[in-house]
């Protein structure tokens, strides 16, 4: 071992520090690796690895045509250990750890001298960055698998009621993306799913889940609301310097991040400004460079940086309404085309998801008002239904964590007396909901608006047991219903009232 090293000083070191003694940045390099070389004549068995690691860093350094011979320094070293421990930490981070913890000994000592110089600092910042994003916080790596598409669906069962189609596209890409980021290849092209579906229908839902079980650093956004990049206003830019936030202000781990998109079919309208520009061309163009895997400048706190998109997951989101009618057109034209055939066929066919699901392609949505190049970007589409009444009722119970469990707990931690919702309430509420037409979002409101005054008042209730929640409390008509001990006569009332819907088990 110490022989590697001492070859090590003869092959380069002395070398380099030779050849490079002017610059500051390389006495730091010389003044570490002899350090380094001195701690050999001591060496574990178990270290000889590690030491044998910062040789090959060290000759990659050396061998890297991209940096000037006289830039040659240890900050590039630890550029090359980063490059590693973003291909694995798994497989680098116990030899990486031991480097940088007697670099940043050395380092930390020299740098909060008097005599410390930026060289330095500029190290310790690195070995200090590599750290953190690496091994002291539970990183991408050191998730403890990628779950596989299946198992990922099932977790999503759990939460989102239907939808299979996007539960199947969101689960294989979010795959396919944790693999790839693992990956050392260099070359990547972003993946892109985009979610066809009505308001409130999971969309959303689907990618809060992801971001829950990825713990990747992830971006929801409204791009209706972005400008055209010579005005004033929201960009791109903005998108990605969140996504960084997000990341904890760690570049590696942004980069690796998955932005949603929502409200994506509105920038695919023309919307034209006082000054006659086609604001969402500008838009989508902005977009498109993000999509296609590319670096971007962002400013934040007066520092510039680049930030890559190419490793990222994009996913577009939109209730494309009408989209149906740009599919029917398209059928139109290509059967007269063809002599009519089949077109009356499709036109008796009802326009729900399924028809999209069938004939929605990048055709389709360039019609709706996509660039090309933009649909061209989309490597996957997945069609979410509207959802039934059955589904809402569905919502509102089944899903971990559903509104009325929710609201339950809330009630039974304020005065410790159950929440019960008759099977009526449910329906009406799903009524409601249905009219409401924003989906299952309104669940929440038309819910809580009915509890609302139950929790306002229970805390005051002495010996209160339980609460029934029908469809009178729903539509706000009449009040819940407080129940306080268990007589027989409220039994009987409660049974009466409610029907087959309050069984016997309900008390
Ligand atoms: P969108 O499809 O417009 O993105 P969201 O996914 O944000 O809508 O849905 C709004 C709310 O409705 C969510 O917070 C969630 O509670 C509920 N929700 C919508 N669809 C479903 C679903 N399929 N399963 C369970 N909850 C849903």
């Amino acid at each position: 071992m110490i022989n590697i090293f001492r070859e090590m000083e003869n092959a380069g070191v002395t070398e380099a520090a030779v050849r490079l003694q002017e610059g500051r940045t390389q006495a730091v390099t010389e003044y570490i690796l002899k350090r380094l070389v001195l701690v050999c004549e001591d060496i574990r068995v178990t270290d000889v690895d590690a030491l044998s690691y910062l040789e090959i860093l060290f000759y990659r350094v050396l061998e890297d045509s991209r940096i000037a011979r006289k830039d040659r320094a240890l900050i590039h070293i630890l550029a090359k250990m980063e490059e590693d421990l973003e291909f694995s930490t798994r497989i680098f981070g116990e030899r990486a750890g031991f480097i940088l913890d007697f670099l940043e000994a050395d380092t930390l000592i020299k740098a909060t001298s008097k005599t410390a110089n930026e060289a330095e600092k500029e190290v310790l910042g690195k070995i200090l960055y590599i750290r953190r994003t690496f091994f002291e916080e539970a990183g991408v790596e050191a998730a403890p698998q990628v779950r596989k598409p299946m198992e990922t669906a099932a977790y999503l069962d759990e939460h989102v009621i239907g939808q299979r189609d996007a539960k199947v596209a969101i689960a294989t890409a979010v795959y396919g993306h944790e693999k790839r980021i693992r990956n050392p290849e260099k070359r990547f092209v972003p993946d892109v799913v985009l979610l066809i579906g009505p308001t409130g229908c999971g969309k959303t839902e689907i990618m809060r889940r992801i971001r829950d079980i990825t713990g990747l650093p992830m971006v929801f956004t409204d791009v209706s609301s972005l400008g055209a990049s010579q005005f004033r206003g929201r960009h791109k830019e903005d998108i990605l310097l969140e996504l960084y936030e997000k990341a904890g202000k760690k570049k590696s781990l942004a980069e690796k991040g998955i932005v949603f998109m929502d409200e994506f079919d509105k920038i695919l309208l023309p919307a034209i400004s006082d000054r006659g520009v086609n604001v969402h061309d500008d838009v989508q163009s902005q977009l498109l460079t993000m999509l296609e895997g590319s670096e971007v400048e962002l400013k934040l706190e007066s520092q510039s940086f680049l930030l890559d998109t190419s490793r990222m997951l994009f996913v577009l989101a939109g209730a494309f309404q009408g989209i149906d009618e740009y599919i029917r057109q398209g059928i139109k034209e290509r059967s007269s085309v063809s002599g009519g055939i089949g077109f009356n066929a499709m036109l008796d066919k009802e326009m729900d998801a399924s028809f999209i699901r069938e004939n929605i392609d990048h055709e389709v949505l360039m019609r709706y008002g996509m660039k090309r190049e933009l649909a061209g970007r989309i490597s996957s589409i997945a069609v979410l239904e509207k959802l039934s009444k059955k589904d809402l009722i569905r919502i509102l119970t089944e899903p971990k964590d559903s509104i009325t469990s929710r609201l339950s707990r809330e009630l039974k931690l304020s005065c410790d007396a159950e929440l019960v919702f008759t099977e009526a309430a449910l329906e009406k509420a799903a009524e409601l909901a249905l009219k409401d037409g924003s989906g299952a979002r309104a669940l929440n409101g038309i819910m809580g608006n009915a509890v609302r005054e139950v929790l306002y008042r229970a805390p005051d209730l002495k010996e209160l047991k339980k609460v029934v929640i029908d469809e009178d409390a729903v539509t706000r008509k009449g009040c819940a219903r407080y129940i306080f001990e268990e007589s027989i006569e409220e039994k009987l009332d409660s049974y009466t009232a409610e029907g087959n819907h309050y069984n016997e088990e309900s008390f």
